[in-house]
């Protein structure tokens, strides 16, 4: 899960994720236009890295 500062929670399970996301927001206190946090499915190989959109793994 990311929010501005990049991964800040890795959990095993999308819905989990999903649902920890779900809860953060809710607790922002100025959630504004964008939710503060959002999930994504991690890399495989780099836990702190989005899966689709991996830096540490080549891009073809
Ligand atoms: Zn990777």
């Amino acid at each position: 899960m990311f929010n501005d500062e990049g991964c800040v929670v890795a959990v095993d399970c999308a819905v989990q994720a999903a649902n920890e996301a779900a809860r953060l927001n809710e607790q922002e206190d100025d959630p504004g236009d964008e939710p503060s946090y959002t999930w994504l499915p991690l890399c495989v190989d780099h836990e702190e890295q989005p899966g689709d959109t991996c830096e540490e793994c080549p891009q073809d």
